[in-house]
């Protein structure tokens, strides 16, 4: 591990003044990051701890969220109004990690987490794009059944590892930021990039920009919303596939539907052509499937996770009915 300099921020100001060196990287819990310096695949010259600004989960005046972006993924998986108002984003956290990574780790954090690919960790065997540019993809041709199928290009086929992404992503989340030249707002459907030819190049932030909160809009649709992750053992493993999902029935017929997700892509998976899919048909599990598979139809696949595209579809379609059925 490389020397750096250790800061600890007590606002949003002095954070991104800290954070403003172009090797500097912000800290969140380090449940992430102190695992890639211990790789030398992150090699910052200083670390400005940001578990020191907003914590706070807070109803806005609309109705919705606001989440500060040091709260504990324990924290708002717990929080009575996520529990209540956005179940799945609960359900969603509590589905990742363990009971002490979740302690520890921050919003922000999780958001910016990067793959669990076993290539980008592999410094001294694998070639990986990601890591090195213009090297190659030891995935592709490799060992890749937890591999990206939608949005992939030949230089990339990683995963986004993120479970409490999922969700937010089905309910519109927006992402507040700061940086040195003022703040802004992005929605979260717009921060994660396919990777393109430039994989390396993971979300639409600049450089130094600060995450300072999440803003979850009301929606009175989220409160009937669910989370499945389909992994290869019951706890402590990253998602083969998940799916968000919220949905409404009127008469038998989807009147609103959400759907997101997560473990076939570099980014969490808006499922937005099969919701363009469902609204006005009938609430049936042969809808839910037709409609599901639209949205994999584009999928590709690579020798180890072909099973994906599949799974994933019936998985939206067993989560929808579920759904669907508490309503009746
Ligand atoms: C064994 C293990 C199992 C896991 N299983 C799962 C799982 O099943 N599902 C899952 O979703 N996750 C899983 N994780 C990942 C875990 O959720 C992430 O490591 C964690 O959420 C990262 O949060 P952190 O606060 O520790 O981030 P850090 O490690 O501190 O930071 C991660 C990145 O975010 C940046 N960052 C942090 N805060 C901010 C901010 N406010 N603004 C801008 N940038 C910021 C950092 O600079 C860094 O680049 C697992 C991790 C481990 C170690
Ligand atoms: S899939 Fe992406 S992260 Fe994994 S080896 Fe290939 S380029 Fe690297």
């Amino acid at each position: 591990m490389e020397l750096f300099t250790y800061e600890r921020a007590h606002n949003p100001e002095a954070a991104v003044i800290a954070g403003a060196p172009s090797r500097a990287k912000f800290l969140g819990g380090g449940t992430n990051l102190v695992d890639l310096m211990r790789e030398g695949i992150e090699r910052p010259s200083a670390l400005v701890d940001v578990t020191g600004l907003s914590q706070t989960i807070v109803e806005t005046a609309e109705g919705g969220l606001l989440i500060g972006a040091a709260a504990s993924n324990a924290a708002v998986a717990e929080h009575r109004l996520v529990r209540n108002r956005y179940p799945a984003l609960s359900r969603a956290i509590l589905a990742g990690a363990s009971a002490q990574i979740r302690n520890m780790a921050t919003v922000g954090g999780n958001i910016l987490q990067r793959t669990r690919c076993r290539y980008f960790y592999d410094v001294n065997g694998a070639r990986c794009n990601k890591r090195d540019p213009g090297q190659g993809c030891d995935a592709i041709g490799g060992f890749n059944r937890y591999h990206a199928v939608l949005g992939t290009s030949s230089h990339c086929i990683a995963t986004h590892p993120s479970d409490m992404c999922i969700p937010l992503v089905a309910f519109d989340a927006i992402v507040h930021l700061a940086a040195n030249g003022g703040s802004r707002s992005i929605k979260l459907a717009e921060l994660h990039r396919d990777p393109g030819d430039t994989p390396q190049i993971e979300t639409a932030l600049d450089p130094g920009e600060l995450i300072t909160a999440i803003e979850l809009p009301p929606l009175a649709l989220a409160r009937r919303s669910a989370y499945r992750k389909v992994r290869d053992r019951a706890s402590y493993a990253f998602a083969l596939i998940s799916v968000a999902a919220a949905l409404h029935v009127d008469d038998n017929r989807v009147t609103d539907v959400r759907l997101a997700l997560g473990g076939v892509a570099h980014k969490p998976w808006r499922a937005l052509i099969a919701e363009r899919a469902l609204v006005g048909q009938p609430a049936t599990y042969d809808t839910f499937l037709a409609a599901a598979r639209a949205e994999l139809r584009a999928a590709q696949t690579q020798r180890d996770n072909a099973f994906k595209p599949e799974l994933a579809a019936r998985t939206i379609a067993a989560v929808l009915r579920t759904l669907a059925e508490e309503q009746a």
